[in-house]
């Protein structure tokens, strides 16, 4: 309610301040307030800002950002069986899931979640358990990227620093 009546005000405002806009009108407002972060999961492994921002590796890597990479642990919860966890509540810090909270790599989780639950059930195993370079495989073979190999962004840090060598 807060922000609707906020939005009134901007619209009083730009129509009195901005020129070009005295005749503006409002068409439509969000039906619902979008929420960037909330509860967060506490799972096997919590990512950190530095991990985001140093792009680090991870042997069970099965989901990646622009250049940043999700271990299936940040998936697992730490305590509670046969659940995992894919989205913007992944198991992170406050600032890291606020750079890496982005739609793409959301998307990414929930393939690799769904993916992993699928072998799990054809295994007969929990989702603790899941063969990780096997998910990692059957991701790549339906299209995904789950972050486990090399690609074009992943020495960022190492180009940054040698141009940081050549400017000195
Ligand atoms: C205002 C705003 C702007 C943003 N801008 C960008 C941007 O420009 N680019 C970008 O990459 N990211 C942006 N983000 C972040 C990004 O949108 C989210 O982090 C991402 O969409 C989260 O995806 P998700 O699947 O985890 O959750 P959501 O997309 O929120 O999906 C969760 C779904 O679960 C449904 N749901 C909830 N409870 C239940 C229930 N009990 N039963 C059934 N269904 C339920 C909800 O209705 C919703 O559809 C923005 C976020 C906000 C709030």
């Amino acid at each position: 309610m807060q922000g609707r009546a906020t939005i009134h005000k901007v619209i009083e405002f730009v129509r009195a301040k901005l020129p070009g806009f005295s005749k503006c009108t409002l068409i439509d407002m969000a039906p619902q307030t979008g929420i960037r972060q909330t509860r967060l999961l506490e799972g096997a492994y919590v990512m950190t800002k530095e991990d985001v921002a140093q792009r680090t590796r991870f042997e069970d890597s099965v989901a990646r950002g622009r250049d940043y990479y999700y271990p299936y642990r940040t998936l697992l919860p730490r305590s509670v069986e046969n659940l995992l966890v894919a989205g913007r509540h992944y198991s992170a810090t406050s600032a890291a899931q606020k750079i890496s909270r982005e739609i793409p790599p959301c998307m990414a989780m929930g393939e690799a979640t769904g993916t992993a639950a699928a072998l799990a059930l054809n295994a007969g195993v929990s989702v603790r358990e899941v063969d990780i370079a096997r998910l990692q495989k059957t991701l790549r073979a339906q299209g995904a990227d789950p972050g486990d190999q090399k690609g074009p962004n992943a020495d960022v840090p190492a180009i940054a620093r040698s141009f940081a060598k050549e400017a000195a």
